[in-house]
C-alpha cells in the first residue's frame, strides 16, 4: 500500500527513480559482458527503485574484480579482521604480555565487539587462562588460541543443500524486511546458473510492489524465469505457479521469495505457513529448504528478532547476509548456539558474486588472515 500511495502521489520522483535506475544500468551493461542475460536484459529499465526504507537495493553499478572463494571470505570479514587484529595487536605493543586478570580482561573486551557472545568469549578467555595463565605470551599464541577455539564454536555438520532426487528443488527464502532476502536469492540463482542449472524465481513478496520490481529486474539481468503477480496478489497462488511452471519446464530450481512484514506478525507466519504447505501439496518433499536471512549488521539483535521466524515456518538453514558491512563476524558464535539450524551461506557484498557457503575453518582462516600485515 505505502508503496503505491508514494507512486501515485510523487509521479515526478518517480520518474527520477526511474531514469537513475536506467543510468545506472546502462553503465551495468557498459561494464559488464553478461552474455547470458543480455538478451533480456533491455527491458529491466521499466521497474521502479524498490523500497525506499532500505535505499539502493538495485544492484551496483560495476562488478568486482573476480575473487575466488576465500578472497570473497576475506573481503566479506575486512571489517571484522581489522577490528580483531587492531586491537590484538595493541596488547602486545611490547614483546610478550604476562597472562594475569588485567590481560584476561583487555582480550574479553576486544571479542566482546566482535559479537561473538559471552560464552563464546569466556570460552577462548578460559582457555587463554588454562594454558598460559601467569606466563608470558607472544601474539602468535593468542591469534592461535582464537582460531582453534573459534573453529570449535562454529562448528557444524556439512550442510550443503537438499536437493531433489528428481524434478525441481524449491527452495523458499524468509527473513524480515531489509535482511537481505531478494538479494540472495540473487545470489542464489546466480550460483545455480553457473552450475549450469535452470531456475525459475517466484516473487512471492506480493506485500510490497517494489519487492517485485526489485526481484524482476534480478531476474533479467541474469537471465532466469521469474514468476510475478501484481501488489496484493496471494502470495501462496504465486508460489504455486512458479513450482507449476519449474515443474513444467524441467527446471532444475525453484526459489520463492517472500515478505518480510505484513500488517501483524501472525499473519505474516500464517502466509509463511501457506505458502510452505502450497508448495508441499505441489511437490510432496517440497520445499526441500526453507533458508532465513538474517543481517549480519544487526549482530546479536538480529537473532532474536529472527528466533520467530524459525520456529513458525520450519526453517532448515540460515544465510547471514551483509557480513561486509559489520565488524560483528563474530555473531556466527551465538547464531551456531542458539540456532539449532546450519548456516548455509554468507553475503559478503550487494553482488551476485558476493557469496559464500559457509564452512567453520574456512571463515575462521578468512577472518584471522593476513594478520601480520599492518593494519589500513
Ligand atoms: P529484503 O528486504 O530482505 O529482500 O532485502 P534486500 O535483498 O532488498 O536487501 C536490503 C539491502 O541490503 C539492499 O540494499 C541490498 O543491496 C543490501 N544487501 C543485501 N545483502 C547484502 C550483503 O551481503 N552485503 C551488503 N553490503 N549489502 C547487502
Ligand atoms: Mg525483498
Amino acid at each position: 500500500m505505502k508503496d503505491e500511495r508514494r507512486l501515485i502521489l510523487h509521479p515526478s520522483s518517480f520518474i527520477l527513480k526511474l531514469v537513475t535506475i536506467m543510468g545506472l544500468f546502462d553503465k551495468f551493461k557498459k561494464k559488464t559482458e553478461q552474455p547470458a542475460s543480455a538478451g533480456s536484459a533491455d527491458t529491466a529499465v521499466a521497474a521502479p527503485q524498490p523500497e525506499a526504507e532500505q535505499v539502493e537495493p538495485a544492484p551496483p553499478e560495476a562488478p568486482q574484480p573476480k575473487l575466488g572463494l576465500f578472497g570473497r571470505l576475506k573481503q566479506g570479514l575486512k571489517k571484522t579482521t581489522q577490528l580483531l587484529k587492531t586491537d590484538i595487536r595493541d596488547l602486545f605493543k611490547k614483546e610478550g604480555r604476562l597472562v594475569d586478570d588485567g590481560f584476561l580482561e583487555e582480550v574479553r573486551v576486544i571479542l566482546i565487539r566482535t559479537d561473538m557472545g559471552p560464552v563464546g568469549t569466556e570460552q577462548i578467555v578460559g582457555q587463554i587462562a588454562t594454558d598460559f595463565r601467569a606466563r608470558v605470551v607472544q601474539m602468535a599464541d593468542i591469534k592461535d588460541i582464537i582460531g582453534r577455539q573459534l573453529k570449535q564454536l562454529m562448528a557444524q555438520d556439512a550442510a550443503p543443500l537438499r536437493m531433489a532426487a528428481e524434478g525441481p528443488t524449491v527452495i523458499m527464502v524468509a527473513g524480515v524486511n531489509g535482511s537481505g532476502k531478494t538479494t540472495s536469492i540473487a545470489k542464489l540463482a546466480r550460483m545455480f546458473t553457473a552450475e549450469g542449472k535452470r531456475v525459475v524465481l517466484g516473487a512471492g513478496d506480493t506485500f510490497r510492489a517494489a519487492a517485485v520490481e526489485q526481484l524482476t529486474i534480478w531476474s533479467q539481468r541474469l537471465g532466469v524465469e521469474i514468476i510475478t503477480a501484481p501488489q496484493g496478489s496471494d502470495p501462496a497462488s504465486v508460489a504455486h505457479r512458479a513450482v507449476t511452471a519449474a515443474v513444467e519446464q524441467g527446471a532444475d530450481v525453484c526459489i520463492i521469495d517472500t515478505a518480510g512484514r505484513l500488517q501483524t506478525q501472525q499473519n505474516l507466519m500464517n502466509e509463511l505457513s501457506k505458502i510452505h504447505r502450497v508448495i508441499g501439496k505441489k511437490i510432496p518433499d517440497a520445499p526441500h529448504e526453507v533458508l532465513l536471512v538474517l543481517d549480519a549488521t544487526g549482530g546479536q539483535n538480529g537473532i532474536s528478532q529472527a528466533r520467530g521466524f524459525a520456529q513458525a515456518v520450519n526453517c532448515t538453514g540460515l544465510i547471514l547476509a551483509k557480513l561486509d558491512g559489520t565488524a560483528k563476524g563474530g555473531v556466527i558464535v551465538p547464531i551456531r548456539q542458539q540456532f539449532q539450524l546450519p548456516v548455509k551461506f554468507v553475503g559478503t557484498g550487494e553482488t551476485p558474486e558476493d557469496f559464500a557457503p559457509f564452512q567453520p575453518d574456512a571463515f575462521v582462516d578468512a577472518m584471522l588472515a593476513d594478520w601480520e600485515e599492518p593494519a589500513a
